[in-house]
């Protein structure tokens, strides 16, 4: 009852003013609140950037990896097995004959019988002539000598073909592209007679392209033995050198064949032979089809867990033990553990790649695994598949670099598995030195003229070697990365990704990816197998020609464990003179994880960003501040972090005369947004109706004249309030310049374009809010921020970001 007479007369006028106020004050908070919140953002930046790296894992949320829409149709056409099996190919275009089994073959004597008595035949029959015919496509080879002794010669070389080729007979089994790739290979050793017989000139006039076709080749290892294997790999493939005088040289026009030549149509090239000077010139210029090899332990079981790249489940039982064993390698390490370490997967590529020529005289490549405790049955699955895959004559070796694995597997019997496959060898670090320099130790072991990295817990798709090799031979300049599919961590399905994919970064050096735009594909015409050229590689597969990685630095030692090393690498290749590519005729399959399995001596938050600070340092020039300025401000105080020595790696980037950041952005990356300062002009205030002019060492406010040097401003990424060299520093009330150094906080000022605060400018580096404030007459002063009071409010001319 009391406070009723206060609601009374003028008592209710006085009340109502009361409340009103109150609620007016409340209000006020309010809006001072969020415009500290709007204004404070940049620093939330950081955060999110950091929680991002953090929870990397998710492979649609963050690392935007686009997956075809087609995957889901197929997990729903593998639920229908028999359907699946009857369609396969049609799913799969050039899917494995897994039904084609060289053990049925070999055990069926009558069937094997007769199809060696038919290869002998063929060969025998045209002794006379020295003609030999393919069993599958006619005539791959004749050779008409006219001399006994060369006669004689040949006549033995035939027979030693004969007898190899019964042995690729007894191990390949018989599937009509087996016996194309026999022909190949018959092609091969012949021209190595020839060469031997005859003079080299006359070599290209003699020998017939043979037709490869697209199928797959199964082959199987354990019943290969090691001579042939040799063979295979070494001087089977390889002509061998002219090592004696030549006796028939006189006679060489005889030796010219008659018969009709069908050359290679190198019209249907997918990549063009635009040779740059960098272009390596070799001996034999010809070409054969990408070879579709899958070297297999036949027969392979299509009822096995995940074969064909298929979603693979957990039983019921083995949920508990699934899900336990997750942060082993931060996927699903129980179903791993069950899909065949030589499952086929789905051969992926367009349809046109498996009809590209790629040249007979590829470069060979040293394959190099640096893996950290990973997971036994994804290591053995990557090894695998790049040994069943690839070309065995392109493939010098595979280098596993153990970079101080504390799993005791990975050790002896790690030694003793990989015994078994003489190309493979191991590296043990002795300290964990990290990707980058474990990267490093295996390239310095390399033989190879290639040097192919790869993840260890990938695996290679049919075909995947040959194009990416190609591209080093055309041009060795050329760094050449596969499609990168996704294997599901969870379920471990082979999925597609889609077509016209760049690899990008974003600010502050996210690596992420970017489909082509489509009108630039419809102009361009650019089809689905022609290379992309990217700004930045994904960074953990490609391959590149091992003198060019040299000639470029490697990479920077001073990178430690993981991350910014595909930054580092790329600016390198563009800004130095190399491109960087990805191939679509080149697939492999990684598994996306959402944690690292391997522990991280430092912190892993600081040890990256420490890495990207260098890899800044060295190749960003100016544009340096954009990264800072995304919320790595902390990174610029040498006390908090030391980022280590530069010097060689800023003397190596003038020794090779790179180009700058800024060549690279307008020539490699013209689509990054990227405004050295955030705002500029002149600086208008919003209360004094002027702008603010700085000359002869005063501050003052005049007529807005956007040509005025003096009334020039700019807000820099490093929130400094810019004049050409000098910055904008608090002092006392007052404003003085000094000169800016982005490694001093307390030139740093907050600012934003829009309503509220936003538009004032604020000391960073206090813990009151005090802003910049026009003196009603004159000056220029510091005071308490007061939302609404209008001589503190600014405004550029142009703002590019907030
Ligand atoms: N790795 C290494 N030493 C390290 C960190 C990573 O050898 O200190 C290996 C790791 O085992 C893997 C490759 O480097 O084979 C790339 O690492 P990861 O797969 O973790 O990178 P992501 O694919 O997640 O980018
Ligand atoms: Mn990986």
């Amino acid at each position: 009852m009391k406070f009723r007479k206060y609601f009374r007369g003028s008592g209710r006028v006085l009340a109502f003013v009361f409340i009103a106020s109150v609620i007016w004050l409340l209000f006020d908070i309010a809006a001072l609140r969020i415009s500290f919140n709007d204004v404070n953002q940049d620093l939330k930046e950081r955060d999110i950037v950091l929680k991002q790296r953090r929870n990397k894992g998710n492979v649609d949320d963050v690392f935007k990896h686009p997956l075809q829409k087609v995957n889901v149709e197929k997990r729903e056409f593998f639920k229908n097995k028999k359907r699946f099996e009857k369609k396969v190919d049609e799913v799969y275009r050039k899917w494995p004959k897994f039904r084609t089994e060289p053990q049925a073959l070999l055990n069926n004597d009558k069937h094997l019988n007769s199809m060696l008595m038919e290869q002998k035949e063929v060969i025998n029959q045209s002794k006379g002539n020295l003609t030999v015919k393919s069993p599958v496509k006619g005539t791959i080879i004749s050779i008409s000598p006219k001399t006994n002794e060369t006669k004689t010669e040949i006549n033995g070389k035939v027979n030693s073909i004969s007898a190899k080729m019964n042995k690729i007979n007894a191990a390949f089994g018989q599937t009509e592209a087996n016996l194309d790739v026999k022909a190949h290979l018959l092609t091969k050793a012949l021209t190595a007679v020839q060469e031997k017989v005859d003079s080299p000139a006359l070599k290209e006039n003699t020998v017939e392209k043979v037709n490869h076709t697209n199928d797959t080749l199964v082959m199987s290892h354990k019943k290969v033995d090691s001579g042939l294997q040799n063979n295979l790999s070494n001087d089977f493939l390889k002509p061998t050198k002219t090592d004696k005088p030549n006796n028939i040289i006189d006679n060489r026009e005889k030796h010219v064949n008659t018969y009709n030549k069908t050359k290679p149509d190198i019209t249907k090239k997918p990549v063009e032979t635009a040779h740059s000077p960098s272009v390596r010139l070799r001996r034999s210029g010809e070409l054969h089809k990408v070879m579709t090899l899958d070297a297999t332990d036949l027969p392979r079981d299509p009822r096995a867990v995940g074969q064909f790249g298929q979603a693979a489940s957990v039983p019921r039982d083995k949920e508990l033990e699934s899900r336990r064993r997750w942060s082993e390698g931060y996927f699903n390490v129980f179903l791993s553990e069950q899909i065949p370490i030589d499952r086929a997967i789905p051969d992926t590529r367009p349809r046109t790649c498996s009809e590209n020529l790629v040249h007979d005289d590829l470069p060979n490549t040293s394959v190099i695994f640096c893996f950290v405790d990973e997971v036994w049955s994804t290591l053995l699955r990557s090894v695998h598949s790049v040994l069943n895959r690839s070309p065995p004559h392109l493939l010098k070796e595979i280098i596993l670099v153990d970079d101080c694995s504390t799993k005791d597997y990975l050790k002896g019997q790690l030694d003793v598995y990989m015994s078994q496959f003489p190309k493979v060898q191991i590296i043990r670090l002795k300290e964990r030195q990290g990707l980058i320099r474990a990267r490093i130790a295996g390239a310095s072991a390399a033989t190879g003229e290639v040097l192919t990295f790869l993840d260890s817990h990938i695996e290679c798709n049919v075909g995947w070697l040959e194009p990416l090799l190609e591209r080093v031979y055309l041009d060795r300049k050329k760094v050449v990365c596969p499609v990168i599919e996704v294997i599901s961590d969870k379920d471990m399905s082979y999925m597609l990704v889609d077509n016209f994919q760049r690899g990008i970064f974003r600010w502050p050096l996210v690596f992420g990816w970017s489909a082509l735009p489509e009108e630039y594909i419809r102009k361009n015409q650019v089809k689905d197998s022609d290379p992309i050229r990217c700004p930045v590689m994904a960074g953990g597969l490609f391959s590149i020609d091992k003198n060019y990685f040299y000639e470029l630095g490697a990479y920077d030692p001073g990178l430690d464990v993981w991350g910014g090393e595909n930054m580092e690498i790329s600016f390198k290749i563009w800004m130095c003179g190399g491109e960087i590519e990805i191939i679509p005729c080149s697939r492999v399959g990684h598994i996306f994880r959402g944690d690292n399995p391997y522990k991280f001596p430092k912190d892993r938050v600081k040890t990256v960003e420490r890495n990207l600070a260098r890899v800044v340092e060295v190749w960003m020039d100016e544009y340096k501040e954009i990264f800072y300025g995304h919320g790595y401000h902390h990174l610029l105080d040498k006390s908090v972090t030391d980022i280590g020595n530069l010097t060689e790696q800023i003397q190596l980037r003038e020794k090779l005369k790179c180009k700058s950041f800024k060549w690279y952005l307008e020539n490699v990356y013209p689509d990054l947004d990227a405004p050295l300062v955030k705002a500029e002009g002149v600086i208008f205030n919003v209360g004094a109706r002027k702008c603010l002019v700085f000359q002869n060492g005063i501050f003052s406010f005049d007529k807005c004249e956007l040509a005025n040097k003096s009334q020039q401003f700019s807000y820099t990424w490093l929130r400094m309030l810019r004049q050409n060299t000098s910055c904008l520093a608090p002092q006392e009330t007052q404003i003085i310049m000094e000169p800016c150094d982005n490694t001093k906080p307390h030139l740093r000022w907050m600012h934003k374009s829009g309503k509220g605060l936003t538009e004032h400018v604020m000391i960073e580096s206090h813990s009151q809010p005090i802003c910049l404030e026009a003196g009603v007459k004159a000056g220029i002063y510091l005071k308490n921020c007061d939302p609404i009071n209008t001589f503190q409010k600014w405004q550029f001319t142009h703002y590019y970001a907030q």
